[in-house]
């Protein structure tokens, strides 16, 4: 899948937990990638996996902005365009809502504007959560969803489902190459230890020795995909010949409660902390699992990575991290 030496991709995000995966894929595919971070959510550990690589460029930047001249003046060579650029997880995300909102919004604009202008493909990462809290299950792509936009899920959820919007009409009319993926719960090495969602939390508490934290009482359930496995089908996806314009789901259909992967995380780290209830966030959605029908029949695609595997891989990876945090504390 190489290209020629001339050409380059984007991945505006690809400083971020995913991002970073999918540029090291690409990096190692031998392509050049272009990174525009804002480095809102990134980690610096993140940025330092790949500075150096050969192919690897870093354009610090906030796609809200007009885009860098850095970026700009490259159009010419930019085949490919990926938009990772946005906090996803639910405190991150909620902290700046408005910055989300723009992020999602006008940050699309201006990526697809220079789409257009580069004759690029455009992948846009789109969200399960634009099904909201939803009435249909699993959930397939022509389920339209049950969001709500008077919540505070709302700057993220609505934010995305208007960058689609976006990202359709210019397909519509002509004016990109498209492809919209709708990405369901991810986790693996590179999440932020303090990111705040469940897997990266229960982790880190089961692995130090804070108490276990279960929103609610942990009977919501979410499906959790592997980062390498997402990483193929977002690759596949752009680089596939099928008609842009309709969106596809890429997650694990293995679904779970939170209850039941708070007490697997417990089993393999063999922790003693205890579990705590915490109130469940406002219009935290009850059950999420994506029907992949579409992404088995036109990609190819299928998650390989088991829960097992990839849990004893991320928790291996935070303690790693953790270990390296002590050690820094301890030299202070
Ligand atoms: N959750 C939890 N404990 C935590 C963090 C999250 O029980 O420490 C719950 C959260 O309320 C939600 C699920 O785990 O029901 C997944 O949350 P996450 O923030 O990872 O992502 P979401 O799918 O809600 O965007």
């Amino acid at each position: 899948m190489a290209r020629s030496d001339g050409e380059l991709i984007l991945v505006a995000g690809g400083a971020g937990f995913i991002g970073s995966h999918l540029t090291l894929r690409l990096l190692s595919e031998g392509h050049q990638v272009l990174c525009l971070d804002n480095l809102q959510t990134a980690r610096s550990s993140n940025l330092r996996l790949l500075e150096g690589r050969p192919g690897f460029r870093f354009v610090e930047g906030d796609i809200v902005n007009p885009l860098p001249t850095a970026v700009t003046e490259q159009a010419h060579r930019i085949t490919r365009i990926y938009n990772l650029a946005c906090a996803a997880s639910p405190p991150q995300y909620q902290a700046d809502p408005e910055h989300t909102m723009l992020t999602n919004v006008v940050g699309t604009h201006h990526l697809l504007r220079l789409a257009e202008q580069a004759r690029a493909r455009f992948l846009l990462t789109s969200t399960s959560e634009v099904y909201g809290d939803p009435e249909v299950h699993p959930q397939r792509e022509d389920y339209r969803g049950s969001t709500s936009c008077t919540g505070p899920r709302a700057c993220y959820d609505e934010g995305k489902r208007a960058a689609e919007a976006l990202t359709f009409d210019y397909a519509r009319m002509n004016r990109a190459e498209v492809r919209v993926a709708r990405i369901f719960n991810t986790y693996g090495p590179n999440m932020h230890p303090d990111d705040g969602r469940v897997v990266s939390n229960l982790i880190c508490q089961a692995l130090s020795d804070r108490p276990i934290t279960i929103y609610g009482d942990g009977s919501q359930t979410r499906s959790f995909c592997y980062v390498s496995d997402l990483v193929d089908g977002l690759i596949r996806l752009m680089e596939s010949d099928i008609d842009g314009t309709e969106p596809v789901n890429l997650g694990n259909p293995l679904e779970l409660t939170v209850g039941d992967l708070a007490d697997r995380i417990v089993a393999m780290t063999g922790t003693r902390n205890a579990l705590v209830h915490r109130p469940l966030p406002q219009d935290d959605p009850r059950r999420r699992r994506p029907d992949i029908t579409r992404a088995r029949d036109l990609l190819g695609w299928s998650p390989r990575v088991s829960l097992d595997e990839g849990l004893a891989k991320t928790c291996a990876w935070f303690a790693e991290e953790l270990a390296v945090e002590r050690e820094a504390v301890a030299a202070e």
